[in-house]
């Protein structure tokens, strides 16, 4: 069996999903490819080898630049003809679905999407993805080769392998209609701090803050802690906190090294976005909120009590 990942990268860094999918593949099958496109990104060849690549393909080139599906699509689909990859693997993001949606297309092969693990059974890779509004977990597989899979960001943490992969250069052979779609503006969101998926402490808030301005004082403890804000579903559709900060099935999936909810019942779309952090810390005044029941430390309280409590105690720790 062979495996191809697609890195995906934001300026000079991969996207820590990214390479957790490669740790992952590599896991299960170590001929484990890994592939960079873009232009200006062979600096990054030598991180992608860290995480378990047996290879990785790089594809540096000015017509490559843009973030746009199809020319990816025409790279992997050639990566694909020469050396027969059975399995192509992303982390999911709205470029990522767009590429493994083209190559679906282009390769006659299956996709499944929405993957929060992998595993090999008899040899065969499967799939497990949640379904029925998250409350069974169901295994899915494919029915015919390359198969194609598009992971929930943050399902796995990258790890990094003591043997360093080879590096091979490719160029690219773009189709003529892949060059239409141009991408005329591209803006960046400004945002202080990490992002919640890349984040290794988060603090995240819930309608028990009561109102937007709650916010402020869990700003502060992510700020002592050297750790981002997050959000539930109920205060982003309140217009409290934006959306990319909302954890959960329709939001974004965490692995924290620690998560600290504030307000936060831990209703089951939400918990299946953050069930993996190695810490669950949950601040709620109610003893019976089914947060309580899965958290590793409970503080039962008005969070306007604690929060501001545990930020003192941990900017006087800090000196
Ligand atoms: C299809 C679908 C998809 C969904 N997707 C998501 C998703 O991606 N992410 C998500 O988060 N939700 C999602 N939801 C919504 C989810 O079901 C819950 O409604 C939501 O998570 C609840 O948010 P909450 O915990 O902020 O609010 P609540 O459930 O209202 O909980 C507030 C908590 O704060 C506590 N509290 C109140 N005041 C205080 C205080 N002063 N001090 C301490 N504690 C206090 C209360 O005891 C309570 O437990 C989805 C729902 C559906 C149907």
């Amino acid at each position: 069996m062979s495996t191809l990942v697609f890195l995906e990268h934001r300026g000079d860094a991969i996207q820590k999903g990214s390479l957790g999918v490669l740790s992952k593949a590599a896991s299960l099958d170590s001929d484990t490819s890994a592939l960079l496109i873009g232009s200006g990104v062979a600096g990054l060849a030598e991180q992608a080898a860290k995480y378990g690549a047996a290879k990785v393909f790089v594809v540096d080139d000015a017509s490559v630049e843009k973030p746009l599906p199809q020319p990816r699509v025409d790279v992997i689909a050639a990566l694909v003809g020469q050396h027969g990859f059975d399995n192509v693997l992303f982390q999911g993001s709205v470029l990522a679905a767009d590429i493994a949606g083209g190559l679906s297309a282009r390769l006659d092969a299956g996709l499944n999407w929405g993957l929060g693990d992998l595993v090999m059974d008899g040899g065969e890779l499967i799939g497990k993805r949640s379904a029925l509004g998250d409350t069974i977990l169901v295994d899915v597989a494919w029915t015919s080769t390359p198969r194609l899979g598009l992971i929930r960001p943050g399902s796995f943490e990258p790890t990094e392998s003591p043997a360093a992969g080879a590096v091979e250069n490719v160029s690219p052979q773009l189709q003529d209609f892949s060059s239409k779609a141009q991408i005329t503006l591209q803006t960046t969101e400004e945002s202080s701090g990490p992002s919640i998926e890349e984040a290794d402490i988060l603090v995240c808030g819930g309608r028990g803050l009561g109102a937007p301005e709650g916010f402020g004082q869990l700003e502060a403890l992510a700020s002592a802690l050297g750790g981002a804000v997050a959000s539930t579903r109920a205060v982003v559709d309140s217009g409290w906190y934006p959306y990319p900060t909302q954890i959960g099935q329709t939001g974004k999936t965490v692995a924290p090294k620690l998560y600290i909810g504030a307000g936060v019942s831990g209703a089951i779309q939400h918990k299946v976005g953050m069930q993996s952090s190695q810490v669950i810390v949950a601040i709620n005044k109610d003893a019976n909120a089914p947060i309580m029941t899965f958290a590793d430390v409970a503080i039962v309280g008005d969070l306007n009590n604690v929060v501001p409590a545990l930020t003192k105690l941990v900017q006087e720790r800090k000196g």
